[in-house]
């Protein structure tokens, strides 16, 4: 049996699986398969418009905001969020606090005055309390990522602002209760909590839409998205339809709440692991921003000795855990832990860490 430890794309739920290969030929007894449905349909639209419905009450989302349903990944509203809503001052506060917001942050600069409320950080271990932000008041959005993936650092808070809140929740959509009412736009890449890559959902207030750049290419345009019911062109049928069965899997499994449990129960596991390794293993997280998502970690010192984690991504390997490699920036060893992963599996990585302690230490 393989465990599937990736960052993205990553481990689906097996019953969410079992379910798409049952249907694959026949989808909902229409004789065809999702992927071979026109997206004008009413078989397809039925699907799509579940989707959107699980969605809204999963999160609760009032019903003055918009769940839109686009393509291009993250990366793709790096640039849609400033081209849809920078333009009602030209400028945007951004957090950057790892990876991807910097990414984000070089992306809007392209299309606005990008002001970075941080002084640049040494590593991206830490989220810099609100009290130390130097917001500017002519910001048409603050923008932060809720999970940096890549270091493993999510926030702990929700920022206080008064301007609308724009956030990146790719890696820790639906994995805590959040009040949908505090944000301007939240977006999440599919590829790591919900679904296959290709679909990206979007929640956007309703007042903001319509603010869009004239430059906005169309397939990034919220406007018509919203107006088309994300159907402006062809969406990725197939994605959204295993998308909206993860919805239900959710709901069958303790909703958003019961996510949030088992994201605690399943990091704490190796997170405590980590910290009473006397260093052999190392996070270089601050502790109150560690991510339930994503837990990277060095082996045998805090700069990592390689050979060890060579070692040790072998005899993960060779037990079937398998895509426990830290992203190529930083190296090292990451873990992440969405939805789909069973504490019954973090289980197996924890014995695997003790008894590679104890045989390295
Ligand atoms: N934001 C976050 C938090 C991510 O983890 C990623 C991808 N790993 C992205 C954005 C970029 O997403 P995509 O590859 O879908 O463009």
């Amino acid at each position: 049996m393989v465990i599937n430890f990736a960052a993205g794309p990553a481990k689906l739920p097996e019953e969410v699986l079992k379910e798409v290969q049952a249907n694959l030929l026949n989808c909902n007894g229409s004789g065809i398969s999702v992927m071979e449905m026109s997206h004008r349909s009413s078989n397809y639209g039925k699907i799509q418009e579940a989707a959107i419905a699980d969605l809204r009450e999963l999160l609760n989302v009032p019903q003055n905001y918009k769940i839109l349903l686009m393509q291009g990944g993250g990366t793709g509203q790096f640039a849609a969020s400033a081209l849809n809503l920078i333009g009602s001052t030209g400028t945007a506060d951004y957090v950057i606090t790892g990876s991807w917001s910097a990414k984000a942050a070089k992306e809007a600069a392209q299309y606005g005055k990008v002001n970075a409320v941080l002084p640049k950080l040494e590593s991206y271990t830490t989220v810099p309390r609100q009290s130390t932000w130097k917001l500017d008041p002519n910001a048409s959005y603050v923008y932060y990522c809720d999970n940096e993936t890549v270091e493993g650092v999510e926030f702990d808070f929700v920022p206080e602002v008064k301007v609308p809140l724009v956030c990146d929740m790719s890696s820790n959509f639906l994995s805590r209760p959040i009040d949908v009412s505090k944000f301007g736009m939240i977006y999440a890449g599919a590829q790591k909590n919900i679904g296959p890559a290709g679909v990206t959902v979007i929640i956007v207030r309703e007042d903001l839409i319509g603010k869009h750049l004239k430059v906005t290419p169309s397939i990034l345009n919220f406007e018509l998205m919203d107006k088309n019911s994300s159907l402006l062109n062809t969406p990725p049928t197939f994605g959204i339809y295993v998308m909206g069965l993860v919805f239900k899997w959710i709901k069958a499994n303790g909703g958003i709440a019961g996510m949030s449990e088992r994201a605690k129960a399943k990091s704490q596991l190796i997170y405590n692991i980590i910290d009473k390794s006397n260093g052999f293993y190392y996070c270089p997280v601050q502790t109150q921003v560690r991510s339930r998502m994503n837990v990277p970690f060095r082996i045998g010192s805090s700069a990592g000795n390689e050979q060890l984690e060579k070692e040790f991504l072998a005899k993960a390997e060779a037990e079937g855990m398998i895509q426990l490699k830290g992203h190529r920036s930083v190296g090292g060893i990451r873990a992440s832990l969405y939805n789909a992963i069973t504490l019954d599996e973090t289980q197996k990585l924890a014995k695997l860490m003790l008894a590679f302690y104890e045989n390295n230490k």
